[in-house]
């Protein structure tokens, strides 16, 4: 009677431990079942992206944007050559296994965000030049008393003897207001260059730039907007912050006045810094077409440097930092 009542004891107590360990087991199958729901649910692009797939790449670039920007910047639009290199922009798989995706989209061990130190300002710039319709856009920058970027090519600024009328320019340019900086000296993708041929390409821009102007620049735009963590760095060791652009009308592909006039009314806002080219007639047009609405809407436009603090190895707009 005795042992059959320890039985009855002994059965209890099993089911109650078999009980207990049946919902912890369910708890915790419950709770990872639904973890990836709200992942998936709330950044699909965290999950599904391949770490080979270039255009996937873009779609979060874009959704990093979107839920990291703070600034009035509205546009994410960008040329083929803004399409990051997977290597570098790919989110890890660490990013995706956190329990909330907004805190993850912050971009890694990234610099302090670059955002504007100016209200209602813009930054216009100008790659590229300068070349024969300078002059004309200098007159209508300084009869609206507007201030301008020029990433110039060294190479169109290096020989004193047969480059006068170019070298005259950018003393216009610094003369007037506007600031001048570095876009490489003959237009090479740096990530294809070593880092010796990338510290010329730097050099001897810069050199010729301060031989007109006395002062080096302090901005680096890298030609095609190419560059990866190696070219920030040396950016950096020359005592450069590299600026990209947020938006462009990719003015060098629509040669188009009117297109290129409603791309620059529609698109242009407090924030952005634009780039246009200055050796492209259509493009000249349709900024001086386009000068008066901006000023108009009250828009100031001003350097890059007035518009945003940048230190050497800055990336501007911060999230194309890489
Ligand atoms: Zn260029």
């Amino acid at each position: 009677m005795k042992k059959s009542r320890m039985k009855h004891i002994f059965s209890l107590l099993l089911m109650a431990v078999v009980g207990v360990a049946l919902i912890i087991t369910g708890t915790k199958i419950s709770s990872s079942n639904q973890y990836p729901h709200e992942t998936i649910n709330s950044n699909p692009t965290w999950t599904t992206m391949p770490s080979q797939d270039t255009s996937s790449a873009t779609t979060s670039l874009t959704t990093i944007i979107t839920e990291t920007q703070t600034t009035t910047e509205d546009s994410q639009e960008s040329s083929p050559s803004t399409v990051p290199t997977t290597s570098e922009t790919t989110p890890s798989s660490k990013e995706s296994t956190v329990t909330k995706p907004k805190t993850t989209t912050k971009p890694r061990t990234k610099p302090p965000k670059t955002t504007p130190k100016l209200k209602g300002a813009a930054a216009i710039t100008f790659d590229d030049g300068p070349g024969g319709h300078t002059s004309r856009l200098l007159n209508a920058l300084k009869q609206y008393n507007a201030k301008a970027t020029f990433f110039v090519i060294g190479s169109g600024i290096a020989n004193p003897e047969n480059q006068k009328y170019n070298r005259s320019l950018i003393k216009r340019m610094v003369d007037e207001g506007h600031e001048v900086a570095n876009h490489s000296y003959d237009h090479k993708d740096f990530t294809k260059l070593s880092d010796k041929d990338v510290l010329s390409q730097i050099r001897r821009t810069s050199d010729a730039i301060s031989s007109i102007t006395g002062e080096k620049p302090t901005l680096l735009r890298p030609p095609y907007g190419s560059f990866n963590r190696r070219i920030t760095n040396l950016a950096e060791q020359e005592g450069l912050a590299l600026v990209l652009w947020s938006p462009s009308p990719e003015d060098w592909k629509y040669k188009d006045v009117d297109y290129v006039y409603n791309y620059i009314i529609d698109h242009v806002t407090a924030g952005s810094t634009l780039l246009l080219h200055d050796i492209h007639k259509t493009t000249v047009d349709a900024f001086i077409k386009a000068l008066p609405v901006l000023t108009e809407r009250g828009l100031k436009l001003v350097t890059v440097s007035e518009l945003v603090d940048l230190k050497p190895g800055d990336v501007h707009p911060s999230w194309w930092w890489r």
